[in-house]
């Protein structure tokens, strides 16, 4: 997707506009831009003749202040992806970012022509100039590649889709989704009894449901995205329940009550003065769970997606 910005800064800097994306020669880099809902991202196609120059890339890349400058989304493969073909960077998309990329942009071209990284003028994937080459959107970066070389690619991208999709089982990430949604449930059980009002907690019961499934080596699909939501849901009612079961031990259920007395009486409070509380709690929960799972899936949903390839 390409906003009006972006279309703006295509313009004055003389790059094209096609396919969602705009693209073409920047200060002596083969760059692409693009953006959507809160982020923009530019990518430069590249060939790197020495893992050094890749290495240096990432560690520049990589600085914290600089992140910090130009909002530049850090800390998940998605976001600042150093790899042969590309470098891309992906900007939290606030008002003013467009200013941030704009002083970003000659300094990280500067910095890839200090490292002697080659861009325009050369097949991103073999390195090599002359033949055939011709622009290929790949993703979210345009490439300039042999029609060899960029066929190759596609039978790459499928072949490590379809791995992506045979190893590992939904069936598992789902056991370890559980288990890390009842680990994760833990702490809000512990402060609600404390007297606490727990449901910021709720973000921790994702977090760990999401850690669990990948632990649990869980296919990744997007069926992850639901069964963590399953799990999270889940969790957060049990999570109450237990929480209100640890508060009332004290003056109503005592130990030695088989489990259908404990479930009685927790029905009985539950359906009396407690309910509102109760659903008002649940809800908050689920609130703050789904809020803080949100960007976890977000990504998730990005990184199961299938890279296409469109010769433009
Ligand atoms: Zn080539």
């Amino acid at each position: 997707m390409i906003g009006s910005g972006l279309k703006k800064f295509a313009e004055a800097n003389g790059l094209t506009v096609k396919n969602g994306v705009a693209y073409g020669t920047y200060d002596g880099v083969f760059l692409t831009l693009q953006e959507g809902a809160g982020w923009k991202s530019v990518s430069a196609a590249v060939y790197f003749d020495t893992a050094e120059q890749s290495d240096r890339v990432r560690g520049w890349l990589g600085d914290e202040a600089r992140q910090k400058e130009f909002r530049i989304q850090g800390g998940s493969v998605t976001d600042v992806s150093v790899k042969p073909g590309s470098v891309q960077v992906a900007f939290t998309d606030n008002p003013g970012t467009m200013g941030k990329i704009e002083a970003f942009l000659p300094l990280f071209t500067a910095m890839l022509k200090d490292l002697a990284v080659k861009s325009t003028q050369v097949c991103h994937s073999c390195g090599m100039a002359g033949g055939d080459a011709a622009d290929v959107l790949i993703g979210s970066t345009v490439y300039h590649l042999h029609d060899s070389c960029s066929a190759k690619a596609e039978a790459e991208l499928r072949e490590e889709a379809d791995e992506r999709k045979s190893t590992g089982s939904v069936a598992k990430g789902a056991i370890g989704a559980a288990l890390g949604a009842i680990i994760g449930a833990i702490p809000w059980v512990i402060v609600y009894a404390m007297g606490y009002i727990a449901s910021l907690l709720g973000l921790l019961i994702g977090i760990c449901a999401k850690k669990g499934y990948e632990l649990a080596k869980g296919k990744e699909t997007k069926a992850k995205g639901i069964v963590i939501v399953i799990c999270v849901l889940l969790a957060v009612v049990v999570a109450e329940f237990a929480a209100i079961v640890a508060v009332n031990t004290a003056d109503g259920i005592e130990l030695g009550w088989t489990f259908g007395e404990i479930v009685a009486f927790m029905l009985e409070w539950a359906m009396g003065e407690g309910l509102a509380v109760v659903l008002k709690e649940i809800a908050l929960g689920w609130l703050f769970a789904l809020l803080g799972i949100f960007q976890l899936l977000r990504d998730t949903f990005r990184q199961t997606k299938v890279e296409k390839v469109v010769r433009l």
